[in-house]
């Protein structure tokens, strides 16, 4: 099957009791069994559900993987991976992450004997020299939120290969349709599903994705333990978020190209991050490995941050939103929403300002986000 076949039907098939071309949301608990020890493949639905089977094979085929777990939140897919580890092991991180994932680690799992080094990943290195022999996971975002800082994916996956680390790539910005992560020799694929991947801010989600037998046992074994698993209601709206992901996708890119390429060229803003544009640090590095940039950017304004506040305080169709990666246009102001708790110090170090904006942009018509755009940068 060719890609956008594989979206639209990989691991779907019919229901076998009725037909039904849509796979049913099995809201049970529970399945009766047709004696001891002889089920239908299922037993409770915290260790599998036949609604949450079909979302896991549509989304590791579409990764290009051989198998897949889905969770309650993304943060909940993080954090099983983190659990492949234990007190004493070490992990090298990249810099610019969601500031959930960096809470995580640093106020929860830390209190449990791991460690965290945070490095800019862009500058392979940089991680080179932050391995050390309790070093057991090299985890990577790109690109990275909110600064857009694209990891070349092949050279991490060379140095986690010398040194035995497990390469985790949350690809939660890229998506399956312009990065492919697992073909670059990463072990590890993580999506926040709540963006992208569902697309319509209908759900909070999160997968795992993997070529490798051994750590989607431990998954599995991790999923059905702690039971951080998503409802069948929400695994049936993944899956029908996902049928247009290459439409919504080409269509994310061709608009956040177009905005950015307008705020770039607009005389009150400072700077423009964003992959697709040449002035971005790696653009080489992103044009590379991604067949598309997608539909985040971030920019500041040369009023820093009362400028940037205006804008966002005076979009109308744009709205102020704390996510990303639906077919709205959604605006977010990091440092007091989702860097909130990124200590100022550590937010300064990593180049994420107070004035700095970020932007998802949408499905709608381009004209129609810039028009508002400028009306808000006209206020500022
Ligand atoms: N990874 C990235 C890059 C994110 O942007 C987010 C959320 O914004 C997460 C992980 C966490 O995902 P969730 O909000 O679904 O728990």
């Amino acid at each position: 099957m060719k890609f956008d076949t594989t979206v639209v039907r990989a691991g779907i098939k019919p229901d076998p009791t009725t037909g039904a071309i849509v796979p049913p949301i099995y809201q049970t608990a529970t399945y009766v069994l047709d004696e001891v020890g002889k089920d239908k493949g299922f037993d409770y639905t915290r260790s599998s559900n036949p609604t949450r089977a079909v979302l896991e094979a549509n989304l590791a085929a579409i990764e290009g993987g051989k198998y897949g777990s889905c969770f309650a939140s993304g943060m909940a897919s993080v954090d099983t991976c983190m659990k492949l580890l234990s007190a004493g092991d070490h992990v090298v991180c990249s810099d610019d992450v969601y500031g959930g994932v960096s809470r995580h680690f640093n106020r929860v799992l830390a209190n449990y004997g791991m460690s965290f080094t945070y490095v800019d990943t862009a500058q392979p290195e940089t991680v080179r020299q932050a391995i050390r022999p309790e070093t057991k996971m090299l985890w990577i975002e790109t690109p990275s939120n909110p600064l857009l800082k694209v990891t070349d994916v092949e050279a991490m996956a060379a140095i986690a290969r010398e040194h035995d680390l497990i390469f985790g790539v949350d690809s939660t910005f890229a998506t399956p349709v312009y990065l492919r992560p697992l073909e670059l020799g990463a072990d590890i694929v993580m999506h926040s599903t709540t963006k992208y991947l569902s697309g319509h801010n209908q759900m909070i989600g999160g997968a795992l994705i993997t070529n490798r037998e051994d750590l989607n046992d431990k998954f599995k074994f991790i999923q059905k333990t702690i039971g951080a698993v998503p409802s069948p209601f929400d695994c049936w709206l993944n899956l029908l978020g996902l049928k247009t992901l290459h439409l919504r996708m080409a269509r994310h890119s061709e608009n956040g190209q177009a905005v950015a390429e307008f705020l770039e060229a607009h005389d009150k803003i400072d700077r423009v991050i964003y992959p697709g544009l040449p002035s971005h640090p790696q653009h080489a590095v992103a044009k590379a490995q991604m067949s598309g940039f997608a539909g985040m950017l971030s920019f500041e304004l040369k009023g820093g941050l009362d400028a940037g506040k205006t804008v966002m305080n005076n979009v109308r169709l744009c709205g102020l939103a704390e996510s990303l990666g639906a077919v709205e246009t959604m605006i977010t102001h990091p440092a007091s929403m989702t860097h909130v708790e990124v200590p100022v110090e550590e937010r300064r170090a990593r180049g994420l300002s107070d004035g700095l904006v970020r932007l998802s942009v949408g499905i709608e018509d381009v004209e129609d986000i810039i028009a508002d755009l400028e009306q808000a940068l006209e206020k500022a």
